[in-house]
């Protein structure tokens, strides 16, 4: 096998390489997830990383890697001898592809064996192999939901849950979580932005010099890997013991009060939810200096963790620039800059070492090591401080002023339907089949393997074959082709995706507060019948996501609250970029059926042809919203919602459908 490209042989990339090396320095740092374009080396330096990951001591033969000295009480393979045989091994990277199975992620039970020998058969998934090691998830943003929340529970817990019907099996899984995305194509769930302790943006570099140089050695490495690694091997040797001795001295690092409060002021200045920013920011800065050699957190330690843990956590649009405003975090630090300690402040020869020194040959970023020691350096390229320049702006169309209505009460609104019986997640809106609801038949289990089973109908298979499989004495002889697995008839959620018209056409601030009002209506009845939501608007130049499917609904309704209305309306651009959302999130969820929502006057005043932007909707349930008022009508949503084969609400009818179709019932 060819060894792993060299870390130290990675051009540029320094945030992305300090924030591996924390989470290699300390556990408690989180994970990392990398934001930003493809082809930017990022499972690269993944791999990279997992080989310069101490080796760790397993118990022979055991397939959940324990560990010799404190084997998982609850191993599958255990219970283990206290004085089991070990064996050193590299630290695992496993990757979890996209449309990885649940079977595939946390393993499967042999259901066939359980039953009819009645053993705890079990094969382990992906989590039991990453176990100690590297979990790697490239295109996080697009995994299934499903394996998103498994995935969650998991790395929460360090613990992995395997249950069918009345068959569990739980291990250990603990593991540093790195995950890829690319935001253009969606974002992440904020649980899981928040599971992720740092966050680094990477683009290529644009330096010529630089991106020759990365041609240059991935050439040399494509040639002659063996040689390119022994030409690097003193500096991966270097940086493994400097990442070993960082590990050994983490536990004495101390963090002084003075410090703690500045963390907490910081992550309080940034407007970040929850605490866990905290515990993260204060984590990375103990393990950034255990890996500067400093015994006690400084400054530039809360510096540099700040800056990696922050970023995801704040509360923000999806039209702010990536990245932390540099500035700010600077002014608040200043701010909360303790008096005059005895510390050290910087401490060049604390960190020091064979080969682990500056001047490393031909390497413009540095590893992890040079890039780390000075501040000043970090904004070296770093997206963050264009960023925070131009933020602010960031959401400006060009038009004119921002005009925004408030909304008023919601109301409660008509049950929109799915057409159909669905396969979705359980919810309370649209008729599905799933592992919820009233039983009303059983069935062969098509695909993995059976989503629950049916006993009656399993015994039901197996009984006419009893005597050709020698059956003796009581005992039923099952085999796997018997099972069946229910059949359940329930509510599904959906994904409900609004499409607002914001334009000037639909200005008039007292209609745009109904519309407000109406959306916000829809939006908690979504919440509480366990919908995605989304919003999509369109206004002046263009349509934006201004929320990208989420099962977040009070985040939906901020969004909605501060929305500005004015300038023209481009509703093709609104249905082509609906049509896209859709598009992403068929892949990442493909059993939630979407439900389309348009709300709007159905005039397009600007922007490409609707008809065909409503054709790319074939087949999508569709309600539009007719916000059109006033004597003089001219039809247009109602044109639209025959484009569409849309039902046509008139806006001001939400309110009244419930009170007839109550006065009704
Ligand atoms: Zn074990």
């Amino acid at each position: 096998m060819n060894p792993a490209y060299p870390f130290s042989a990675v051009v540029g990339l320094a945030d992305l390489k300090l924030a591996l090396v924390l989470n290699a320095v300390s556990s408690r740092v989180g994970g990392v997830l990398v934001r930003g374009e493809k082809g930017t080396a990022k499972s690269t330096i993944v791999r990279a990383l997992a080989a310069q990951l101490p080796q760790v001591a397993v118990v022979a033969g055991c397939r959940f890697h324990c560990d010799p000295g404190a084997p998982d009480p609850g191993c599958p393979d255990g219970p283990h001898e206290p004085d089991a045989a070990g064996a050193l091994r590299a630290a695992s990277l496993v990757e979890l592809p996209v449309g990885a199975s649940e079977d595939r992620l946390v393993g499967s039970l042999d259901l066939e064996r359980a039953l009819t020998e009645g053993v705890k058969a079990f094969e382990p998934g992906l989590l039991a192999a990453a176990h100690r090691g590297v979990l790697y998830v490239d295109e996080v943003n697009l995994l299934h939901d499903h394996l998103v929340d498994l995935l969650l529970d998991a790395a929460a817990l360090g613990v992995c849950y395997v249950e069918r019907e009345t068959v569990s099996i739980r291990h250990a899984a603990r593991f540093l979580l790195v995950g890829t995305m690319n935001p253009e194509e969606g974002e992440l769930r904020p649980q899981l932005l928040d599971r992720f302790g740092l966050t680094v943006e990477v683009r290529a570099t644009r330096e010529p010099d630089e991106r020759a140089e990365v041609v240059r050695r991935r050439f040399a490495f494509d040639a002659d890997p063996e040689g390119f690694a022994a030409r690097w091997a003193a500096e991966e040797a270097a940086l493994a013991a400097r990442i070993a001795r960082a590990r050994a001295v983490l536990g004495s690092v101390r963090l002084p009060d003075s410090r703690l409060r500045q963390i907490t002021a910081v992550c309080a200045g940034f407007e970040v939810d929850g605490l866990r920013a905290d515990l993260v920011t204060a984590h990375a800065a103990v393990a950034h200096a255990a890996w500067q050699g400093r015994d006690v957190v400084t400054r530039e330690d809360v510096r540099v963790a700040a800056r990696l843990a922050l970023p995801h956590r704040r509360r923000r649009d999806p039209f702010d620039a990536p990245g932390l405003d540099e500035r700010l975090l600077d002014e608040l630090l200043d701010q909360t800059e303790p008096p005059e300690d005895p510390e050290n402040p910087e401490d060049p020869d604390g960190s020091g070492g064979p080969g682990s020194g500056p001047g490393r040959p031909g390497e413009p970023g540095g590893s992890g090591g040079s890039d780390g020691s000075g501040g000043s350096e970090a904004g070296d390229g770093a997206p963050g401080d264009a960023a925070g320049a131009s933020e602010g702006s960031a959401s400006g169309s060009g038009d004119r002023p921002h005009d925004v209505a408030a909304a008023g009460v919601p109301f409660r609104v008509p049950v929109l339907k799915v057409a159909g019986v669905g396969a979705g997640v359980a919810g309370r809106r649209s008729s599905g089949r799933g592992r919820h609801g009233r039983t009303i038949g059983a069935r062969v289990p098509a695909g993995a393997g059976p989503a629950g089973i049916d006993l009656p109908a399993t015994l039901l298979a197996a009984a006419p074959h009893q005597l050709r499989r020698g059956r003796r004495g009581p005992g039923l002889v099952l085999k796997r082709d018997d099972l069946r697995e229910p059949v359940r008839e329930g509510r599904e959620g959906n994904l409900v995706l609004f499409v607002v018209d914001a334009s000037g056409s639909m200005g008039a601030r007292r209609r745009m507060t109904a519309v407000k009002t109406a959306v916000l209506s829809l939006l908690l009845d979504a919440y509480q019948r366990r919908d995605k939501v989304g919003l999509v608007v369109f206004r002046g130049a263009g349509a934006m996501v201004a929320l990208p499917p989420t099962s977040s609904v009070e985040a939906g309704a901020a969004r909605l609250r501060t929305l500005p209305t004015g300038g023209r309306t481009p509703l093709a651009e609104g249905l082509a970029t609906a049509a896209d959302v859709l598009r992403v999130e068929r892949l990442r969820d493909p059993d939630r059926r979407p439900l389309l929502v348009v709300v709007t006057d159905g005039r397009a005043t600007s922007g490409g042809d609707v008809t065909r932007a409503a054709a790319a909707l074939a087949g999508v349930t569709s309600v539009v919203v007719d916000c059109e008022s006033g004597p003089v009508r001219l039809g247009m949503a109602q044109a639209l919602a025959v484009r569409l084969g849309a039902r046509l609400l008139p806006l001001e009818s939400l309110g009244d459908l419930v009170r007839d179709r109550r006065k009704a019932g």
